[in-house]
């Protein structure tokens, strides 16, 4: 059966998801294809967003723009489908000394923080803890059931007619002047938000990525906390005695499988945060599509303009692609500019370069 579009999205992690929300609000006709499998690294994922971040404590890049639209973002989607996905608690940082401790007070009535400190606590918040110093509560931070937010969509995307399940075959796509064609599809646009899986884009394998593999624990412990802990790794509480704890990074390891080394290194990290005994009962690991400069990769094709690509989240996948997603759709529709720091212009030298 024909069918036209305006847009045909490779993609459904955070990416694809959020480019089509905001094309679905500029009344665009939009297809998604993608295999809805389970293991993709937005599935993998913590699902976290903390303004606030590293060993140093500093704002995140972009923070005061992407921090304040996400929370809309994602609340709108949640009253949108009917689920809930957003968990708005904030995030607890113990400190570790009482230098720190005295630096965050001065620092939590300055302009650049304030609006991402809840609170200041100078007193331990658990014996369970390990925080004597007491910590930093952080606002406009806490996590996103990334999976429930995925299906949700999903569901929303299937009941339009939006899906087509299955994966996209690069030599199936036929480029017409000003169109393009796909199994039936005819659209002004084809935009790959393939994520991990960017090595088998022929269009944009030409990016610097530079994938970091992650793995997640899930672990029971009574830890007694309502509130995501923070330091070294994360503890998220998932249900009564449950918690979710990571990451690490692997810049060498690519593959998929869980090891025992990560496994190791994140319950080693925990042990420091956390004065209760732990079981770990689950265990995943993905990888996360990084860009070399960590800065997205949104933009058209050098060559056609036809092909587009929002790639390149790597760590911050839910409070990047909310904002970038809605700035792309800005460039793609009202011909507004692209930052500089996002546009895959940066690195169209290694495109004509690899034609030589
Ligand atoms: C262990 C771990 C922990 C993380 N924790 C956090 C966190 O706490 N906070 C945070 O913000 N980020 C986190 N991230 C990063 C986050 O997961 C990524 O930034 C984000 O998932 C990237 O989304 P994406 O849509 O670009 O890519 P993906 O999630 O990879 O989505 C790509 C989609 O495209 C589909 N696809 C690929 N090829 C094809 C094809 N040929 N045809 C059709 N469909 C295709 C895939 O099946 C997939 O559904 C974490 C990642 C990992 C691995």
């Amino acid at each position: 059966m024909e069918k036209k579009a305006d847009y045909i999205i490779v993609g459904q992690g955070l990416a694809g998801t959020c480019l089509a929300v905001v094309l679905m609000r500029r009344s665009r006709r939009v297809v998604i294809i993608d295999p809805n499998e389970a293991v993709t690294s937005s599935r993998v994922a913590a699902g976290l967003y903390n303004p606030v971040t590293g060993r140093k404590m500093v704002k995140t890049w972009m923070a005061d723009r992407l921090f304040p639209y996400l929370t809309d973002f994602y609340t709108d989607l949640e009253e949108l489908t009917g689920a809930k996905f957003l968990n708005t608690t904030g995030i607890y940082r113990p400190f570790i000394s009482l230098e720190e401790q005295n630096e965050w007070m001065g620092k939590s009535a300055s302009e650049e923080f304030r609006q991402y400190i809840r609170k200041v606590h100078c007193q331990s918040r658990s014996e369970r803890i390990n925080d004597p110093f007491g910590g930093l509560e952080l606002a406009q931070a806490g996590y996103l059931k990334v999976a429930t937010f995925l299906g949700a969509m999903h569901d929303h995307f299937r009941a339009r007619e939006m899906l087509r399940a299955g994966n996209f075959v690069f030599d199936r796509l036929i480029i017409h002047q000003n169109t393009v064609e796909y199994e039936g599809i005819t659209a002004k646009r084809i935009i790959f938000c393939d994520g991990s899986s960017w090595e088998h884009n022929t269009y944009f394998n030409w990016l610097p990525f530079r994938p970091v593999k992650g793995e997640v624990l899930e672990i029971k412990c009574d830890l007694e906390v309502n509130f995501i802990v923070n330091r070294g790794v994360f503890c998220v509480p998932l249900s009564k005695n449950m918690f979710r704890v990571g990451s690490n990074y692997d810049n060498n390891d690519h593959s998929w499988t869980p090891t025992e080394r990560a496994k190791a290194e994140i319950e080693e990290k925990l042990r420091a945060l956390i004065n209760v005994p732990f079981e770990t009962v689950y265990q995943k690991a993905g990888v996360r599509p990084s860009s070399k400069d960590r800065r997205p990769y949104i933009g058209l094709h050098p060559a056609n303009e036809a092909l587009g690509v929002f790639n390149g989240l790597g760590t911050k996948g839910v409070s990047l692609a909310p904002f970038f997603g809605e700035h792309f759709a800005c460039y793609l529709e009202d011909g507004k500019e692209l930052y500089k720091e996002v546009n895959i212009s940066r690195y169209f030298s290694l495109y004509y370069n690899s034609q030589k």
